[in-house]
């Protein structure tokens, strides 16, 4: 004989087992940046100077709020989105703890050697100077995201249970950081 759960006992099944989880994510067209960066690499090797059109996105997960019925306003995300990016927007990026690299700001100019060999000279404001310790991709969405973190927790989004920040330095090519 079949056995058929009533309604009731359905929901209950429903709600008692399989706690309700939302994700809201935003990855605008706005929210990219164009940067210089190299990378150096295992050994004594060093890429040479180049260019990503890169893109950000950013993913929440958390319970509804209980009048609004979203994890948050997706307007809060690009505004804590849109500075950081900015902040990188047409810039050399440089990581200031990369043990191979040696970053000299002076008279308005970033003297930068690799292995102890003068490689480049920027104008420093055309430099961002990254505490990292290489540019790479996923290290540039922990970047981002350690400050998209601080900057919700300000804003009291306290109860989000996941952010992952996405960057991508071309096309398909894609790096995340996830906080859980
Ligand atoms: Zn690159």
């Amino acid at each position: 004989m079949r056995y058929a759960l009533s309604a009731q006992q359905f929901n209950h099944l429903t709600l008692s087992t399989v706690a309700p989880s939302f994700r809201v994510t935003v990855a605008k067209d706005y929210l990219n940046f164009a940067a210089a960066h190299f990378i150096t690499m295992r050994g004594h090797k060093c890429e040479a100077l180049h260019g990503h059109n890169y893109r950000v996105g950013v993913t929440v997960e958390g319970a509804l709020d209980v009048e609004c019925r979203w994890v948050m306003d997706f307007s809060v995300l690009k505004e804590i989105l849109r500075p950081l990016v900015k902040s990188v927007d047409h810039r050399v990026l440089l990581p200031t703890r990369n043990p191979k690299l040696t970053l000299e700001p002076q008279d308005g100019r970033v003297h930068v050697a690799v292995f102890g060999e003068p490689r480049y000279v920027f104008p420093e404001t055309d430099c961002v100077l990254l505490e990292l310790e290489n540019t790479t991709a996923e290290l540039l969405a922990e970047h981002f995201g350690l400050q998209v973190k601080t900057a919700l927790a300000e804003q009291g989004y306290a109860d989000l249970t996941r952010l992952v920040i996405e960057v991508e330095e071309s096309t398909g090519q894609s790096a995340f950081w996830e906080w859980r």
